[in-house]
């Protein structure tokens, strides 16, 4: 019998009904005869609300008793939905993080995943039962609770899948698929059906929300296929594995980051002390020269303490770093999209002709990326789908 890995997102449990009708999936995919994991988020905002009550009572709220609050909210949905999956007569049976092995560092509300100790959710499996996991914490080396940053649930599933040896990780969300920009700010963006993991780790990377950085690293790392499909109602999926032989450079999607904090420093401060401080914020670095002035972007929707980071930085480095915000960047992304020059000469035209002052431009490997003000960031986005004509270049992959 093979395993499966079903994450749901926060947006898809929100209701009691769509808990419901998330139960009965999970029973259905039980019945098809596979062993399945579920992994749950927080339902709906809980996590910002939770967040936001911690500022009630705080201003400077501690982050190891932060992450005791914040993984209430997965553990609701994890308890919740196990007793409804056992209301429908389904063996089903909720693990916090720690309690399904999720191992991690001790960098609070950012903590990255060291390993998976999958023993007790196999024993589970091999007892009938689904097991239902609370997403996004896992338990530090000296055993206090920790949360894995923002929209880290689908961090957990991978890892999951990869510790139980799932043969794919379902990833449920309101979005059928991955698609060629985010249709909130792209209205004709159309879904991918198939796109290769290194593709999806630049789109994450450079912005787009559907999947999580750290989980698509987890995925390359460990080989695991992921299907990003829709919870509730009908739709497609896209594909996202290894390699589907992308041969040729090409675009497939526009990504974009709608606020990055800007972290510039001078040629006199402590490169490497700073560099350690940002290591855990998956900040954003244009090219950066050994010595020069330079500067270190970070995106705000995965911080969950912007202001605090941005005090420590202060106190830290006094008037050499500085921090300022807000900024956007648009990225078009695709195997190879950086290699040639003339990409990124005709990312700054097609900016350049919808009327956005380009504040700074870079190449990457797999992508091609301007800074705009943030204000501008949809019309970038729209401009940048509309000249890279993403339905020519990625057509044999776009369903
Ligand atoms: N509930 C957490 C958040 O809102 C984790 C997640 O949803 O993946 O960021
Ligand atoms: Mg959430």
């Amino acid at each position: 019998m093979d395993t499966i890995v079903q994450k749901y997102g926060g947006s898809s449990l929100a209701e009691d009904s769509q808990l419901r009708a998330v139960a009965e999936r999970v029973a259905r995919t039980r019945r098809a005869g596979h062993r399945v994991v579920v992994v749950v988020s927080a339902r709906g905002d809980t996590t910002s609300e939770l967040l936001a009550s911690a500022g009630r009572f705080n201003t400077k709220p501690d982050h190891r008793e932060l992450d005791m609050l914040l993984a209430a909210g997965e553990q609701t949905s994890a308890s919740l939905l196990s007793l409804v999956l056992q209301d429908l007569g389904v063996p089903a049976c909720a693990m916090t993080g720690p309690q399904a092995g999720v191992r991690t560092c001790s960098g609070h509300l950012n903590a990255r995943i060291k390993e998976v100790e999958p023993a007790r959710m196999l024993k589970a499996l091999d007892q009938g039962k689904v097991v239902v996991v609370a997403g996004f914490q896992g338990s530090s080396p000296s055993g206090d609770i920790t949360t894995l940053g923002r929209g880290g649930s689908d961090t957990t599933a991978v890892a999951i899948a990869a510790a139980v040896k799932a043969a794919r990780c379902e990833i449920y969300s309101d979005v059928d698929g991955v698609y060629t920009a985010d249709p909130r700010l792209v209205p004709d963006a159309i879904r991918l059906r198939m796109l290769s993991l290194a593709e999806m780790k630049t789109l994450a990377h450079h912005g787009a929300g559907v999947l999580n950085e750290r989980a698509i690293d987890y995925a390359l790392a460990h080989g695991v296929t992921i299907l990003a499909r829709k919870s509730h109602g009908e739709g497609g999926q896209t594909i996202v594995r290894k390699e589907p032989g992308a041969g040729r450079s090409r675009i497939v999607g526009i990504a974009a980051h709608k606020e990055l904090i800007s972290v510039a420093f001078s040629a006199e401060t402590d490169r490497e002390q700073l560099a350690g401080m940002l290591a855990e914020y998956d900040a954003f670095a244009p090219e950066l020269s050994e010595r020069d002035a330079g500067c270190y972007l970070l995106p705000t929707e995965q911080l969950a303490d912007v202001d605090g980071l941005a005090e420590s930085l202060r106190s830290r480095f006094g008037d050499t770093v500085e921090v300022g915000y807000p900024l956007a960047s648009v990225s078009a992304v695709g195997f190879q999209a950086g290699q040639d020059s003339s990409t990124l000469a005709f990312a700054k035209s097609a900016l350049a002709e919808a009327g956005i002052e380009v504040c700074q431009a870079f190449s990457f490997p797999h992508a091609v990326t301007c800074l705009v003000s943030a204000d501008q960031v949809n019309t970038a986005a729209q401009a940048f789908h509309a000249g890279f004509r993403i339905t020519d270049s990625g057509v044999a992959d776009v369903a």
